[in-house]
Parts: structure tokens; sequence; C-alpha cells
């Protein structure tokens, strides 16, 4: 089931989320959250994005892989063929001194695009969706999704990585998203809708 996605201005956004437990793993949530990600052609989605405030968020970056030519790939993946995964309660153990800038955009923030500088790998402990516990390492794009997701169990956005002058100077167009004046093509709850 397609689920609405948040937009930005929902308090939701901004609150660091609780950790779960095996005996609160949402399957049917999850399962929602899949359908909710390929709904809108996404490639990430972190469970407050659709108003629960768990530990939980999906990555898909094989999708893109697959759609990349040869090229494009060596930059993005370099070694590795991307992941499709569930990751709950996660913690980055450790990040690499090499950093790099790429586009980024966010299911919640509808229109918006813009380059920010994150590391090139990360080792994150997770568990997945039996609560089987994880230590991995990743790099490239996928890692950039994976923080891109994790901020969002924290409260962050990647807009927060943005230089206070450029924040500054869209803080019209945020304020425009927040109340539903922006195009989407998938389901969206807006800050002004009554729910
Ligand atoms: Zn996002």
């Amino acid at each position: 089931m397609v689920l609405p996605i948040y937009s930005y201005g929902h308090e939701i956004l901004r609150t660091v989320c609780e950790p779960l437990t095996p005996e609160t793993i949402p399957a049917a949530l999850i399962s929602d959250m899949w359908d909710t990600l390929y709904g809108a052609a996404g490639c990430g989605l972190a469970a407050p994005q659709v108003g629960e405030s768990v530990q939980l968020f999906l990555v898909d970056s094989k999708l893109l892989y697959n759609q990349m030519n040869p090229e494009s790939r060596a930059v993005y993946f370099e070694d590795n063929i991307g992941i499709k995964a569930v990751f709950i309660n996660a913690v980055i153990t450790a990040y690499s001194e090499r950093r790099w800038v790429s586009e980024e955009a966010c299911l919640s923030i509808p229109g918006l695009q813009y380059g920010i500088e994150r590391p090139w790998s990360i080792t994150i402990e997770y568990r997945d969706e039996y609560f089987q516990p994880h230590k991995r390492t990743f790099s490239g794009i996928t890692a950039r999704m994976i923080l891109h997701e994790f901020e969002h169990t924290n409260g962050v956005l990647y807009l927060d990585h943005l230089p206070q002058r450029k924040q500054k100077r869209i803080a019209g167009k945020l304020d425009r998203i927040s109340r539903g004046r922006v195009k989407a093509d998938y389901p969206m709850s807006f800050t002004n809708d009554s729910r």
C-alpha cells in the first residue's frame, strides 16, 4: 500500500526516532514503505517520512546501478553493485577521510536538488527486517543514500549540510513546499492538511 510522504515542515522530520525491538518490527509498515518508495521512483525512504518515528529506513541503490552505463558506474559505485536492504537501529561506526560532492534530492522536499559533500565510505552496524545484526562497509552512492536516510531517523535533512547563507536563500521555497504549493508525482501530506 502506497503511503503519503510527509513534506518538509512536519515536526516528525525533525524528531529523533525511537529504536525498534524484535517484538516491534513493523512488517506491514516495511512492506508499505517499499511500495511507497517505488511508487515515488525513489531510492531511499525513512520511516519518519511516512509518519512513523522509528529507527527504520530502506535503501535500493541496485536500481540506479542497473540504469547506469559502465562509465557512470565506475564513478558512483567503483567496485560494488549496490544494495537493496532494510536498516533498523542503525549506528554509523566509521567514516572515511575521503569525501565527495554529489547531487541529492529528498522525496519530502520535491523539486529541489543540491550538491552535498559527504564521506566516500562508511561502516554501519544495523539490524535487518528479521532483526539479524550486520556490520558492513559501503561506499560511493550507496553510502550516500544510507547516510541521507540514516540522518532522517535522527531528525536531520540533507539541506542542513548546505551553507547558512544558501539555507536562508531557499527558505521561501521550503515554506511553499511545506504548505503544499509544489508539484509531486506521488501522494504527499503537507503541514496544512487536516489529519
Ligand atoms: Zn530524504
